[in-house]
């Protein structure tokens, strides 16, 4: 088979009706580092992946590293990883092996930024894309959520654990594909870390620019007073002005593991201005 052009989502239904075809028990928690491992023996047996484990790497979170005769390929995942991140860190440098490989022969690094999908480099976006695709079927994921669904931490936490991923992935999948407007806030001490808006809170201007440093959390949020209660979990109403000018809806709670601070925000259809914007552009 010619897999030349073949693109991340390409890719990722390959495996994903490959899947679908054997239906095994964990369909969707299935061993990523065996069906690496198989089959890229089975298509590229020139250079395939012969080994996945566990490495000391020092600022990065994963890396995709040839042998020394650059016949055979491992993928590397840092220590201390939760089973999820682990899990995702190691589709996303599959990613790279099949997207990326031939362009990069000495190999590639991943930072936890990268991983997480909060870069605009196109080979990480590419990787990450895969890895999503693959742990987390959008025909499956709409069928938990559907795309005008207003999950809560609870629905994204049940996500997560069918998927085997991270909380965050999870979450950041579901706003790949909602139609709502809603923004993921990682804050830490105060300060908002990063921040990941659906494409429509994007368009239309719900979004938190860190990329010139951090940025404190609106005082009067339950996450800026620290007010990390059972209710903030489930959800707290609040009006315009507060996050952004329109009223939002926070649920915010702290995980102590991460010592950060996860906030979403659900927000309302229409913003008014938006109405305007897009009349004057018909
Ligand atoms: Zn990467």
């Amino acid at each position: 088979m010619d897999f030349e052009g073949w693109g991340p989502r390409r890719w990722a239904s390959h495996f994903n009706q490959m899947l679908n075809l054997a239906n095994p028990p964990d369909r969707y928690r299935f061993d990523i580092s065996a069906l690496a491992m198989e089959t890229s023996c089975s298509l590229f047996p020139e250079d395939p992946i012969t080994k996945v484990g566990k490495e000391e790497l020092d600022g990065f979170a994963g890396a995709l590293v040839p042998s020394a005769s650059r016949t055979r390929w491992g993928i590397v995942y840092g220590a201390g990883q939760s089973r999820g991140r682990r899990r995702f860190t190691i589709a996303h440098e599959f990613g790279h092996y099949l997207l990326h490989r031939k362009k990069y022969p000495d190999g590639i690094h991943s930072s936890e930024a990268g991983i997480d999908g909060r870069t605009r480099l196109q080979i990480e976006r590419e990787a990450n894309e895969f890895a999503s695709w693959l742990l987390m079927p959008l025909d499956d994921f709409r069928r938990q959520v559907p795309p005008t669904g207003k999950p809560d931490f609870d629905v994204l936490g049940d996500c997560a654990e069918r998927y085997d991923v991270s909380l965050v992935a999870a979450i950041l999948q579901w706003l790949r594909y909602t139609e709502r407007r809603a923004l993921l806030v990682v804050s830490v001490d105060g300060f908002v870390k990063w921040s990941w808006s659906s494409e429509r809170a994007l368009t239309t201007g719900a979004f938190i620019r860190t990329s010139r440093g951090p940025v404190e959390l609106p005082p009067a949020s339950a996450a800026g007073r620290e007010l990390f209660t059972p209710e903030a979990r489930s959800g707290v109403d609040h009006p315009t002005g507060v996050w952004f000018d329109e009223p939002a809806r926070e649920l915010s709670f702290k995980s102590e593991r991460y010592d950060a601070a996860y906030t979403l925000l659900h927000l309302g259809d229409d913003p008014g201005w938006n109405r305007v914007a897009r009349r004057h552009s018909l």
